[in-house]
């Protein structure tokens, strides 16, 4: 499988698009076609385990890389997840299914992609004949940052730069990645929300010029946020593996279409839902939902992409975004792969902050995606009454797209001549990690320290403390220095000197 730059006509293998992380035109790696995943393939997956499930959908893009070792690699991936299932589902006694994310490292469902990538890009490299040390530099609104750290501490010829909007991270998220051990890592707070970091990191990365220094210096630039393909593909495999375990259930019969709510930000996670439906899963509407940064559902309901807004700060911070990097990977499916027209659009986003798209592609996008937001107060009165009432406590942005989803629910009630279908919600993060917030929705009550709310929380849902969280309460936070964006370029270069 050859994967192609929404922008140009550059073309490479799997393994070089992992490595490098977005394609030398500023554009990002697609795959060149979408292979198809049969009906009878779907029910061979229903009597595999998550790992068996993963090593065979991603062995359909990935060909080069042995299958035997990519099975081992996705064992040994997902064995870090407590319980022994990945990607649980929960079935809810609203009717609604809970597809669980959460239970690896970092608490959040980047570790799905990120568990996985540091084998995806050691063996890349090794399969591209690349011999340089890799720079990884990522952009983070909290949990992505965590994830890469922890995927690729202490991983041989791999540093790993990590950039946080110093104000708009939760306390946890930040304690998580300043207590990271490892000497090949470096954590650096950014003076600037998230879009700030994500541009000022793109920035490096698109430009010659500094490339060309990094590599001076014997390091060749990739990136672990979701611009890379070996974030995303990984994520696809959780949408058919909800379906496999409905279906095992007899939740659902085979061909029936199934509907997913995704919390979304930088747009990686529901992409991957938007491929699997690619590759032939029966996925019904794919429902898009923000919190209160609403550019996107302003984006599916009128067809334009205007990014000249402020963004707020919430309660979700991983979905603080304005300007969703993955986007672009839509457009470029929605345009008919058209790549000048794509580099037009981006070309225009870049210029003027916003680009349409045509009455047609408007069309056949909102046949696909219902795009709902979200406000604080709404959010807070879903969580708990989705506690009080079936006794399950969720995050911030799971609650985000759990309020979004409930409204789509209602319209679809409401309408005769709808077709219903079963709603599989994405649960992206522990509620543990977002402790302040979440005994607020529960209780009303605030608590300054971020342990006392988990202590609170358990007290109150009896719900386990993940280990990881746990442990960070008696580590010390190693990485303290706050740069403004322009300085970006400078801490990259002193941590590789
Ligand atoms: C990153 C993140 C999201 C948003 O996912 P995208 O792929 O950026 O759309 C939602 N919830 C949590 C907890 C996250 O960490």
């Amino acid at each position: 499988m050859r994967f192609i730059s929404t922008r140009g006509k550059e073309s490479v293998t799997g393994a070089e698009a992992v490595v490098r992380g977005s394609a030398g035109d500023g554009g990002l790696f697609v795959p060149e076609f979408f292979p198809a995943v049969s009906a009878e393939e779907i029910e061979q997956l229903c009597a595999m385990d998550y790992p068996e499930r993963a090593a065979f959908l991603l062995s359909k893009y990935f060909d080069e890389y042995d299958g035997e070792e990519l099975l081992s690699a996705c064992r040994e991936a997902y064995a870090k997840f407590e319980g022994g299932d990945a990607a649980p589902l929960l079935r809810m006694d609203n009717g609604m299914y809970m597809l669980e994310l959460f239970h690896g490292p970092t608490c959040a469902f980047k570790d799905i992609a990120l568990t996985l990538m540091p084998y995806l890009l050691k063996k890349g490299c090794e399969i591209a004949g690349v011999k340089e040390n890799i720079l990884i530099l990522t952009a983070t609104s909290g949990d992505t940052g965590k994830a890469a750290l922890e995927g690729f501490r202490e991983r041989e010829g791999v540093k790993i730069c990590v950039f946080y909007p110093e104000e708009g991270v939760s306390k946890i998220q930040k304690l998580q990645m300043c207590t990271t051990e490892g000497d090949n890592v470096n954590v650096v707070a950014v003076r600037g929300n998230f879009d700030d970091c994500q541009k000022a990191v793109k920035a490096i990365m698109n430009s010659p010029e500094k490339r060309e220094e990094i590599a001076k210096k014997g390091y060749l630039l990739s990136s672990a946020n979701s611009i890379n393909i070996g974030r995303l593909l990984p994520q696809v495999v959780y949408y058919f593996s909800a379906y496999c375990d409905l279906l095992t259930s007899d939740q659902i019969k085979a061909g029936d279409k199934v509907n997913f709510a995704v919390p979304t930000g930088n747009f990686g996670n529901i992409l991957a839902g938007y491929y699997a439906k690619r590759m032939g899963l029966p996925v019904g509407t794919l429902v898009c939902a923000s919190n209160k940064n609403c550019a996107l559902t302003d984006f599916f309901k009128s067809g334009s992409y205007n990014v000249k807004r402020p963004l707020f700060k919430t309660m979700s911070p991983s979905m603080d975004i304005v300007v969703s990097s993955n986007l672009e990977r839509l457009i470029f499916e929605l345009s008919g792969r058209d790549t000048e027209l794509t580099a037009t659009r981006m070309r225009s986003l870049a210029e003027t902050e916003k680009y349409s798209l045509r009455a047609e592609e408007v069309k056949e996008m909102q046949s696909m995606f219902y795009a709902g937001c979200t406000n604080e107060s709404d959010t807070v009165e879903c969580i708990y009454d989705f506690f009080m009432d079936y006794g399950y406590p969720m995050d911030t942005h799971t609650g985000v797209a759990m309020s979004v989803a409930s409204r789509y629910e209602a319209m679809i009630e409401e309408d005769k001549d709808a077709e219903k279908r079963p709603m599989v919600v994405l649960s992206t993060a522990s509620p543990y990690k977002f402790p302040q917030d979440i005994l607020y929705a529960l209780t009303g009550n605030d608590v300054k320290d971020s342990y006392k709310g988990i202590k609170r929380i358990h007290l109150l849902t009896a719900m386990k403390v993940p280990e990881p969280l746990k442990e960070i309460r008696y580590k010390t936070p190693r990485f303290k220095t706050v740069v403004s964006c322009g300085k970006i370029y400078d801490e990259v270069l002193k941590f590789i000197n």
